[in-house]
């Protein structure tokens, strides 16, 4: 499978420091941020800094740093958010959208962290 990465997609803009960004967290290999448009009082996105466009993209070709980097930042912004279940938080979700059928936006691999309000069932129920 060949990725074609767009070094002009917004998130890369953001990694360059040519767009504003509200860090939340940022580590050798990650940068977590607020999303613009938040679907939840606690909408984070957990970007790596590596050119990739998808899950599966990172996850085959990531170094084992930059994934050991990413899952850990994906794990810290949810307690730096504290919406870790337990202890008075009540627990969070994460998504990644990756190609049209998931109506991917943007062509950079993103984590989305939501909380802070009951999230429903994970997808709508189709009849
Ligand atoms: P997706 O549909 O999974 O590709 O989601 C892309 C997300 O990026 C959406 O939730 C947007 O609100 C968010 N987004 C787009 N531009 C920006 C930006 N400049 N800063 C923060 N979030 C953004």
């Amino acid at each position: 499978m060949a990725y074609s990465y767009d070094n002009e997609n917004i998130f890369a803009r953001i990694l360059r420091g040519e767009i504003p960004n509200d860090t939340v967290l940022e580590t050798e290999h990650s940068l977590a941020f607020h999303d613009i448009n938040p679907q939840a009082p606690v909408h984070v996105l957990v970007i790596p800094k590596g050119p990739y466009v998808t899950y599966d993209h990172f996850a085959g070709t990531a170094s084992s740093g930059e994934i050991v980097d990413f899952t850990r930042a994906v794990g810290m912004v949810c307690a730096q958010m504290e919406v870790t279940p337990g202890a008075g938080n009540a627990g969070y979700r994460i998504i990644a959208n990756n190609g049209s059928d998931a109506v991917q936006e943007v062509p950079h691999l993103h984590v989305h962290v939501l909380g802070g309000r009951l999230l429903g069932r994970m997808l709508p129920v189709f009849a």
